[in-house]
């Protein structure tokens, strides 16, 4: 042949007439292929064909590539943070494993998402069926699909190349790919009923209703919704930080299953050790730096004594294994059956996750000594759940709990009585509660270090003609008997009768009706104008504190106000609405009457408080991390003392800075008959006060009668207009 003959001959140039041929055959050294038709079918088979046995994760090793700007970018494999305690909770998702659902309780920002992630592009690629992934509302779903789905489409290029080109194949609420679909819902009757599916994920699963449309729980309604699968298996990821306590929510869940822990090999003497929170050792009577910069992980192995820095911690997670119900760990190893169990549950432990140890203990610490100031739990309990990602146990959860009678005791041994102010008050505050026939009203001191005395409990019953019953919820004029009974009350100082304090801000709840709530937004409307007819004084917008207990267990201590702009009236100043975490702030009270002896944040009361006001201060039951008041049960006075904690938090913050509370409000200086009677400025209200029509005397000090005879007692003191 020809061809043969220009091959040898090598020379095309030679022959003109072999043109285009002869030059691509002179490039390529090859003659110019057709089609091959067993790559063509063997890649048609391709998508027919049994996948490629691989695990989840060596599919997330294969297939994505990590894209951090500012931090780690590359294979999966490689990323530099701890990953050792995903692989199996991610491999355990594969159908070929025994486990219907996974269940990972765990802190924040510690993986639990990306083993769903990885999970759901190993089933497009490998293992495809439709997917649900619920979180907890339609808005947390969609920000979780623009911005962690769209980038997992982008770090695995071979799961994007997988979706459909479809109109409907890509939009925040469905990802479409050849052979299996990711639906992304939230947790409500309709979706959880629409259709059935085979995989589900349901991420921040604390966060869920516990009763979704009056059908019960998440996991169960996806698991009733699964029976047309059964032969074929299903799988639920479930994950969470714990919020919920030992009994509701995921904590149950993980500990019902094979209940894994993290356990490692010590460094020095190669026994093994759960690595856990409380394996580590700081310093906890400094400050939080010397917290962070003390810390180390402690073998707990008599006789060892190893010791592992942060710069150990890479190593120590190489001898890792997850130690599940009936398994035991020993060196290098486990030994022992995992017990057959339907869930796969894992509990993960802050202290192998991102953040550092060193910065753990800091931030433990600075919750410990906010505790140690201010009664308050709520940031050790954030601490422990995302940080650590347990549930927090509440520091006098194991103490008895203070008992009526020991409060009788306490008021008994009293050196004081009802109505006095006992040395050490620095402001005092009132607070009112609603009856349907009465207010309920309190007086309570407030001094340094927390300390609270309680100097009044008295309940209005009748307006000031002493016949008239009240009715706050229906008459809306009722309410002006606060006024003088409560704003415009003074009390005696116990060491000196002759001088009296005045209320530094009076509390009053307006929940329990929407009535309740109008009438009190008119009077503080009343109160702050001031009336002339009346001859009342303009009062500041700072001596009344409307409050409404806050339902969010996990909410702040107290958020900023609200204004009700439905309510707001024309041309006056704002009402403002205080809405104060109530379930903390009893906490904190609880805290504070457990103290036993007077000291910080201790709690006296007044000898002659009645049987019925102390009762009513340990009416309520702390329920699975949420206080409740037992049917039929009298809680006003306990309300009304958690009340005056949000009073002064309000007005002097959490620090409880007392410098903040304005002289006119403070225990008047004693006065002596050596010196002269303190100037009127000084009894000047620190804020600005309109007093446009009456002039308003400090109590008579002549009242106490020949028991006091100081001469100088007799002076008036005139407050300023
Ligand atoms: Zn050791």
């Amino acid at each position: 042949m020809q061809t043969s003959a220009a091959q040898t001959d090598n020379s095309p140039a030679g022959n003109p007439r072999l043109g285009a041929l002869s030059l691509l055959m002179q490039q390529t050294r090859e003659p110019p292929k057709f089609a091959d038709g067993r790559r063509a079918i063997r890649r048609a088979f391709k998508e027919v064909a049994f996948p490629e046995k691989l695990t989840p994760m060596e599919a997330a090793d294969r297939h994505r590539h990590l894209r951090n700007p500012g931090a780690y970018s590359g294979p999966w494999r490689d990323s530099p943070e701890p990953m050792q305690h995903l692989v199996e909770p991610t491999n355990a998702l594969a159908m070929t494993s025994p486990y219907s659902i996974v269940a990972v309780i765990g802190p924040s920002q510690m993986g639990k998402s990306e083993v769903g992630n990885n999970w759901q592009l190993y089933s497009v690629i490998y293992d495809p069926a439709d997917m649900a992934f619920f979180s907890p509302t339609k808005e947390l779903t969609a920000s979780y699909v623009t911005t962690q789905i769209n980038k997992l489409l982008e770090e695995c290029p071979d799961v994007a190349e997988r979706q459909l080109d479809t109109a409907s194949a890509d939009n925040i609420y469905l990802k479409q790919f050849r052979g299996c679909d990711w639906h992304f819902l939230w947790p409500t009757g309709p979706n959880f009923r629409a259709r059935p599916f085979s995989r589900g994920r349901l991420d921040d699963y604390d966060d869920f209703d516990e009763d979704i449309g009056d059908q019960g729980d998440a996991v169960s309604l996806f698991e009733g919704r699964t029976t047309s699968f059964q032969g074929y298996g299903t799988k639920l990821y479930v994950n969470s930080s714990p919020k919920k306590g030992p009994k509701r929510g995921i904590e149950p869940l993980v500990a019902a299953g094979t209940s894994k822990r993290w356990w490692v090999d010590c460094l020095m003497c190669g026994d093994p050790f759960e690595m856990a929170w409380e394996r580590l050792s700081f310093n906890r009577e400094g400050t939080d730096l010397e917290a962070a910069s003390s810390v180390i992980m402690a073998c707990p192995h008599e006789g060892c004594g190893g010791v592992h820095y942060q710069h150990h911690k890479p190593e120590l997670m190489k001898t890792g294994r997850w130690v599940g119900r009936g398994e035991m760990a020993v060196p290098r190893g486990k030994v022992g059956d995992l017990e057959p169990n339907s869930t796969d549950s894992y509990w993960w432990d802050g202290v192998f996750g991102l953040a550092p140890w060193a910065t753990l203990a800091r931030q433990a610490r600075a919750a410990e000594l906010r505790f140690e100031e201010h009664q308050d739990e709520g940031p050790l309990k954030s601490f422990f759940q995302t940080k650590v990602g347990r549930n927090y146990v509440s520091r006098s959860s194991g103490d008895a709990p203070v008992t009526v009678d020991a409060l009788t005791e306490r008021a008994q041994a009293s050196g004081y009585t009802m109505g006095q102010v006992p040395d050490g008050v620095v402001a005092i505050t009132m607070t009112v509660d609603l009856g349907v026939d009465r207010f309920s009203v309190m007086a309570v001191g407030h001094g340094l270090g927390n300390r609270a005395w309680i100097i009044d409990r008295f309940d209005i019953l009748t307006l000031n003609d002493g016949i008239t019953k009240l009715e706050p919820f229906r008459r809306r004029e009722h309410w002006s008997v606060l006024y003088e009974k409560v704003l415009r009350k003074t009390y005696p100082l116990q060491r000196d009768p002759s001088l009296s304090m005045r209320v530094f801000c009076t509390g009053v709840d307006t929940g329990g009706s929407d009535d309740a709530t109008d009438n009190a937004y008119a009077w503080w409307h009343d109160m702050v104008a001031g009336s002339r007819a009346a001859g009342r004084a303009a009062l500041p917008h700072t001596v009344i504190t409307l409050l409404k207990g806050g339902n969010r267990p996990a909410g702040r201590l107290l958020p900023a106000p609200t204004v009700d702009a439905k309510r707001q009236m024309k041309g006056a100043p704002e009402c403002e609405l205080w809405v104060p975490n109530v379930n903390r702030l009893k906490d904190m009270a609880d805290y504070r009457f457990r103290r036993p002896t007077p000291g910080p944040a201790y709690v006296e009361l007044p000898r002659d408080l009645g049987e019925k006001h102390i009762a009513e201060l340990r009416a309520e039951e702390k329920v699975e991390g949420l206080w409740e008041k037992p049917e039929g049960v009298r809680n006003e006075t306990w309300d009304l003392f958690v009340y005056s904690l949000a009073v002064m938090l309000r007005l002097v913050g959490l620090d409880q800075n007392l410098t903040r509370v304005p002289l006119w409000a403070r225990p008047p200086a004693a006065r002596t008959p050596e010196k002269a009677p303190p100037p009127v400025a000084e009894q000047k209200p620190a804020e600005p006060v309109r007093r446009p029509t009456v002039q308003v005397t400090r109590p008579s000090p002549q009242g106490p009668g020949p028991t006091h005879p100081k001469p100088r007692r007799g002076i008036r003191v005139v407050s300023a207009r």
